[in-house]
């Protein structure tokens, strides 16, 4: 339990302006939709944003031949160096108005300000620099020089703008024009970054936001002039989309879901060791593809890494998202919550113990209490799932080579994090482990310069680094 009290210190929501309703960005103006609109709303209050409009076939077909007109045109022929200068623009402009789009992703995801404001936005804006610097040294990356063409991108909402960087810079610096559609739950950062396109005067057409839900971002990926499909997002969906796309000579890349293992072993700083795990599922509410998901701690310090374990997660606190004091924001949708209860309650019936940090949550909007499953075993479905949320699953383990095996069962194969002192057992386990990334004595940390992605279902295709040119060359 907390013991002492601390004093609200919400950031203002003065600096953003969100409009009651918001058209699609096609061919570098706001236009209305051909279709039906559909309403943003805040997950920490239920409050309703925005009306915002849901893009039909007609939509998707004008912004794929906006995208196809400025390829052709303008950006397709543009020489890299001056393609740079946009990006750069643009990496500038976002941290220009950093707080702005810091506390509209606050606001309209339910993340806490402090991760908006010091993970999201920043990394964000490093990836258009990183980008930008590679322009105009294509013929250096190894993958070619030629742009495909148009891109169709989907992303998810658990990470909005961070998500939307990861997919638009390295299209645009490779010479790609995009057709790009945010999650239904969080468009307003998208439209946001919409009007910095048009603060940066990037040629109309070279970015085009369409908002709507699954059914919109089924029109992108199989429309026929789409040259290159990039989706991140569930496994599900994932798959649905190589079914699709196969037969057609569209380029996918999928970055999907993960059940990652973080491996403590008893040689461990077991206080930093807390603050691993900690970080490891409960940042962004666990709403993470490469989540910490697993706790796979050596039997030996179990009980002690436990007990502080608990300790530490009593000292969360959870609210209001604009609050700089809070740590844990709500979970983004009533949908992602039912799944994450459900998940949570069939861990109950399969006999694991649970136990949830004693939190006061607010009357309004989605929320969790961090929350630990003890005595899960390999076959239950919280060891095997991906739950989402903050929810964590604790197996035990005698070896490294049990740790090894363990971290291995599953069917994704994202990430993974190993606790220990002994650099040479660091070495020895990240080599073993089928993970995109290993983070050792660390977790969730992201750069651009670090390529990411997955093995086995967590998809296929790397972004970040020179790794994430190659998806958008020939
Ligand atoms: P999702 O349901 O797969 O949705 C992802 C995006 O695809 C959304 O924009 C969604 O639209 C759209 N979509 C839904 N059905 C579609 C279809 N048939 N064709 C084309 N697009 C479709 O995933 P989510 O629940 O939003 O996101 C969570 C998942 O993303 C987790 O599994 C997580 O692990 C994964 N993720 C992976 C990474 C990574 O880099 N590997 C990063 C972040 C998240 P609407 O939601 O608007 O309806
Ligand atoms: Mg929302």
């Amino acid at each position: 339990m907390n013991t002492f009290e601390y004093a609200p210190a919400p950031e203002s929501r003065a600096i953003v302006d969100i409009k009651p309703s918001y058209g699609l960005f096609v061919g570098g103006e706001f236009v209305d939709g051909h279709g039906r609109s559909f309403k943003t709303i805040s997950p920490s209050t239920e409050e309703v944003l925005s009306e915002v409009a849901e893009a039909d076939e007609t939509d998707v077909d004008l912004a794929v031949k906006a995208a196809r007109r400025a390829h052709s045109r303008v950006w397709g022929r543009m020489p890299g160096k001056e393609r740079a200068k946009y990006l750069f623009r643009i990496a500038r402009i976002i941290q220009e108005r950093g707080r702005e789009l810091a506390v509209l992703e606050s606001i309209d995801n339910g993340k806490p300000i402090k991760e908006t404001r010091d993970v999201d936005v920043p990394i964000a804006a490093a990836h258009f620099f990183y980008y930008a610097g590679w322009a105009d040294k294509l013929k250096y990356s190894g993958h070619g020089t030629e742009s495909l063409g148009v891109a169709g991108q989907v992303i998810p909402w658990n990470f909005p703008l961070l998500m939307l960087s990861w997919k638009i810079a390295p299209a645009l610096a490779c010479g790609n024009t995009v057709v790009l559609k945010p999650a239904e739950t969080t468009p307003l950062t998208a439209l946001l970054f919409a009007e910095i396109c048009q603060q940066a005067d990037l040629p109309p057409g070279v970015v085009n936001i369409i908002t709507g839900a699954g059914d919109t971002g089924r029109t992108l990926v199989s429309h026929p002039d789409v040259d290159k499909v990039a989706f991140t997002g569930s496994t599900e969906v994932g798959r649905a989309i190589a079914k699709s796309v196969a037969g057609s000579d569209k380029r996918v890349t999928l970055e999907l879901g993960g059940k990652a293992a973080n491996i403590v072993f008893d040689d461990a700083p077991l206080d930093q060791a807390v603050e691993g795990i900690v970080n490891g599922i409960f940042f962004n509410q666990g709403h993470v593809c490469c989540a910490g998901s697993r706790l796979l701690v050596q039997e030996s310090v179990a009980d002690e890494v436990l007990g502080r374990l608990k300790r530490r997660m009593g000292t969360l606190r959870v609210g209001d998202p604009l609050d700089k004091n809070t740590d844990v924001g709500a979970i983004n949708s009533a949908e992602q919550l039912a799944k994450i209860r459900r998940l949570s309650q069939i861990g109950e019936q399969e006999g694991a113990e649970r136990w949830s940090a004693p939190c006061d949550l607010p009357d309004h909007g989605f929320w969790f209490p961090p929350t630990v499953f003890t005595g899960v075993t390999q076959a239950h479905r919280i060891a095997r799932e991906e739950i989402f949320g903050p929810v964590l699953s604790v197996l035990t383990f005698r070896t490294p080579g049990e740790a090894v095996e363990k971290a291995n069962n599953t069917p994704y194969g994202l990430s993974a994090g190993v606790w220990t002192e002994k650099g040479s057992r660091i070495l020895k386990v990240a080599n073993a482990l089928r993970a995109g990334v290993v983070w050792a004595n660390t977790f969730n940390k992201f750069d651009p310069t670090s390529p990411f992605g997955g093995y086995k279902e967590s998809g296929y295709g790397r972004e970040g680094g020179r790794h994430g040119l190659e998806a958008y060359l020939r």
